[in-house]
């Protein structure tokens, strides 16, 4: 993962310090933000509303388990809540299948082929872009490599190793 893009996800981490960090300042988890860059707006916007109402409408002060993919939605794990809390990552989990995990577009339904194995929700452009570079995902790949195309690279660097063997 490019610098940056770790340092957006860490920049939000910080912007909601008490949500991401335990009272004495230990990170309440270890996974980062497990989504793509198109998600991570919604992310914010949900983190800044479940912190306003703590902050101003007496709700519990919640701690990020887990945030990631799943089914080609977000996921979003706090640990315990209000309803009003939980209601509100519930509404963010089921927009989160209209926005392209990639680059943020608002999307009817995923372009994906309803059939591929690893559901993503992504718009046109990102969907051709994706197809074009990905082959099946090799067992050895995280789940951070498939989200950010990195499966490509691997896959080019076995058929070098592939047509090395070849030619020996
Ligand atoms: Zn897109």
């Amino acid at each position: 993962m490019k610098a940056t893009e770790q340092d957006k996800r860490k920049a939000l981490m910080a912007k909601y310090k008490k949500m991401f960090h335990l009272e004495d300042g230990t990170p309440t988890w270890h996974f980062g933000i497990a989504v793509g860059n198109g998600w991570l707006p919604l992310v914010d916007a949900l983190c800044e509303y479940l912190q306003f109402n703590i902050d101003n409408n007496k709700d519990p002060q919640v701690q990020v388990i887990q945030i990631k993919e799943k089914f080609g939605s977000l996921r979003f794990y706090i640990g315990a809540g209000a309803p009003r809390q939980f209601d509100a990552i519930s509404f963010a989990e089921s927009l989160s299948s209209h926005i392209c995990e990639h680059c943020g577009q608002w999307v009817e339904k995923s372009a994906q082929d309803p059939d591929a194995v690893w559901k993503l929700t992504l718009c046109d452009k990102c969907e051709a872009k994706r197809a074009k570079r990905h082959e099946k995902p090799r067992g050895n790949l995280s789940v951070l490599d498939l989200m950010l195309g990195n499966e490509c690279k691997k896959v080019n660097r076995c058929r070098t190793k592939k047509r090395k063997a070849r030619t020996k």
